[in-house]
């Protein structure tokens, strides 16, 4: 069968042949592949800016945002049968036991690093057509989610920081009520960001570079939600026209922006990074009022990378929610679908808003 896989020694990206695996043990669930999105770090692993093949190798198999179908299941495994589609979790725990997230099934607290995740470090990932894995990194998604579920793993990103937002409210004196929430970026995770913030009932401003008549601002706008151009609006200038946020949700990686943003909170404000600048950059900022704004303010400030079983299934629920809520716009997400044999054309050439490979279709 075939797979898409970098070569880093060699700096190359290309289709390969490889066996078609097989169950090994009887946790095992043999699954065929249907969707694999692309995302920006995808885009860097092909540049060879990180990623890492299984120990032994010379290459990886690219893709970590699945949707699959299982095909044969091994005798002890519970939760899955043939024909069940499923998404696969992307983190494996570290070997060491002192780990205490990684022995508790929360891999994305790993403390020592050694994680191992499909299709970015140290594991073949989802660009190929059968992948075998274990039940316990699997997450069952009902059959009506078919069409929008290659979604699954980008949502845990917004799923988890707001999980870890709506813990760090927990520790105020009051239930904060209908309130305001900001996503900034508008590629995938910002969008989906504003449908998670829009469907907790927030009253929602999307900030990102594309122009007020962009296809992504109209995606925001599809939704209830307020659009602001960074071509038009500075975010001091957003501030005085719309208030500040008390949720605010970053998904850009552009760090001038990543810090401008805690200038944005109202007071016991919380503000989630998902981005990740490169390491070289830099951003100015009056450090001493961002500093006493978090003290005198009680704001929190924290990062998020990956995401539990749990926050999978939120995902899942809140895509079921989406569908409900506006269909259409969920499903505008998914801008190009194309075939294996076009993913490094895909991976050079982004179109539109989510990308995704279309391995095969179910019955
Ligand atoms: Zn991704
Ligand atoms: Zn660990």
């Amino acid at each position: 069968m075939q797979a898409v896989a970098v070569f880093p020694s060699q700096k190359k990206l290309e289709l390969v042949d490889v066996p078609q695996p097989e169950l090994q043990g009887p946790n095992d669930v043999l699954l065929r592949v249907r969707e694999v999105g692309l995302c920006g770090t995808d885009r860097e692993i092909s540049s060879f800016e990180y990623g890492s093949p299984p120990p032994g190798s010379d290459h990886l198999i690219l893709g970590h945002e699945s949707l699959a179908e299982a095909i044969e299941v091994g005798r002890a495994v519970r939760s899955l049968k043939p024909g069940d589609l499923a998404v696969a979790m992307v983190r494996r725990p570290c070997p060491h036991a002192e780990c205490r997230p990684c022995r508790a099934g929360r891999s994305d607290f790993c403390v020592t690093g050694d994680f191992t995740e499909r299709g970015i470090k140290g594991a073949d990932g989802f660009l190929t057509d059968y992948v075998v894995d274990d039940e316990s990194f699997l997450v069952k998604v009902p059959r009506a989610l078919a069409d929008v579920a290659v979604l699954v793993e980008p949502l845990t990103v917004v799923t988890k920081a707001v999980d870890q937002a709506s813990a760090i409210f927990s520790r105020l004196p009051y239930d904060t009520g209908p309130q305001r929430g900001l996503a900034l970026g508008a590629g995938p995770i910002g969008l989906l960001a504003a449908m998670v913030l829009v469907a907790d009932g927030f009253d929602t401003v999307v900030y990102s570079r594309d122009a007020e008549d962009s296809k992504q601002a109209d995606l925001v706008r599809s939704l209830g939600a307020h659009y602001a151009s960074s071509t038009t609006h500075t975010l001091e200038s957003l501030a005085q026209a719309s208030g500040k946020f008390d949720v605010i949700l970053e998904a850009v990686g552009f760090a001038p922006l990543m810090m401008g943003a805690t200038q944005m909170l109202k007071r016991n404000g919380v503000l989630a990074l998902t981005g990740v600048p490169p390491e070289a950059a830099t951003a100015e900022l009056n450090t001493g009022r961002a500093l006493r704004n978090l003290v005198l303010r009680n704001e929190v400030v924290f990062g998020t990378v990956n995401a539990g079983r749990r926050d999978y299934l939120s995902a899942i629920q809140n895509l079921e929610q989406f569908l409900v809520l506006f269909p259409d716009s969920v499903r505008r997400l998914i801008t190009h679908r194309g075939r294996l044999d076009e993913v490094p054309q895909m991976l050079t050439h982004k179109q539109g808003i989510k990308n995704v490979v279309e391995m095969s279709r179910a019955a």
